[in-house]
């Protein structure tokens, strides 16, 4: 039985003193029968962790494919471990998008994240244009198996579909187009990875919020969903968290 994992994505806002006001509020809110993660800014991330309660898991949006060193301006996946935060996303569209982070420098950040023992979120998602030309299977599959390529072991792993046409644009994927992408990466998974395929966390991204979270979470291949824009405002985040109990 896999639990439902409720993931915010904050990208680029908050503050740390708005982090902080967000976690004086939502340690309040009580849930059972749900994993609930929140990925900051890397300048909130130790505060924010300190705040808010253990049961809430913490995400760093990103990490460096490098060891310590000279590399200016990168976050190493030492420093997340020695501020005690154990997951990261990688491979986010906006990161694929606008920092022109390819397939393979996503598969060196995940084969550093895994190394080092941090959780990885991954994620995958096609364009406007690869949808319109019906080529969003194919895409999706060696998106995954690119990013993939030589890890061995998935128990480390979620995965969170989010096609990019339906990120921050009000236009959700309908809930039975996503879940027929995270069943078909589900497939994938089974054929190239075996019985990890029925644990393994898929999740779905783009335009959640608390009116569709619910039919999304229904689905039987989609396991949780990542949030942005709507995991901004307390309230509407504690809507969604309820959702998936
Ligand atoms: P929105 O929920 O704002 O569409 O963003 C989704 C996303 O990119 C989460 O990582």
């Amino acid at each position: 039985m896999r639990r439902k994992y409720i993931c915010g994505n904050w990208k680029m806002n908050k503050t740390s003193s708005e982090a902080l006001a967000f976690a004086n509020k939502i340690n309040d809110f009580e849930f059972e029968n749900v994993d609930v993660l929140i990925a900051p800014s890397f300048v909130s991330l130790e505060s924010f962790k300190k705040s808010v309660k253990d049961k809430i898991e913490v995400a760093a949006q990103n990490v460096s494919e490098f060891d310590d060193g000279a590399f200016t301006g990168e976050v190493s996946t030492n420093m997340l471990k020695d501020i005690g935060v154990r997951n990261v996303i990688i491979g986010h569209s906006e990161r694929r998008e606008k920092f022109l982070e390819s397939d393979e420098i996503v598969n060196a950040k995940i084969k550093r994240a895994l190394s080092d023992n941090l959780f990885v979120i991954l994620c995958l998602g096609e364009s406007l244009e690869i949808k319109e030309e019906n080529k969003e299977l194919d895409f999706v599959k060696n998106e995954l198996l690119n990013s993939l390529s030589g890890v061995e072991n998935l128990k480390n792993i979620a995965i969170a579909y989010e096609p990019i046409w339906a990120i921050g644009t009000g236009k959700t994927c309908s809930p039975e187009d996503a879940e027929k992408m995270c069943r078909e990466i589900r497939e994938i998974i089974n054929k190239n990875y075996g019985e990890i395929s029925k644990e393994i966390r898929i999740l779905y991204g783009g335009s959640v919020k608390p009116s569709n979270a619910k039919e999304i979470l229904a689905k039987e291949n989609i396991d949780g969903v990542l949030v942005g824009g709507a995991s901004l405002d307390v309230n509407d985040f504690i809507e969604i968290i309820k959702c998936g109990e």
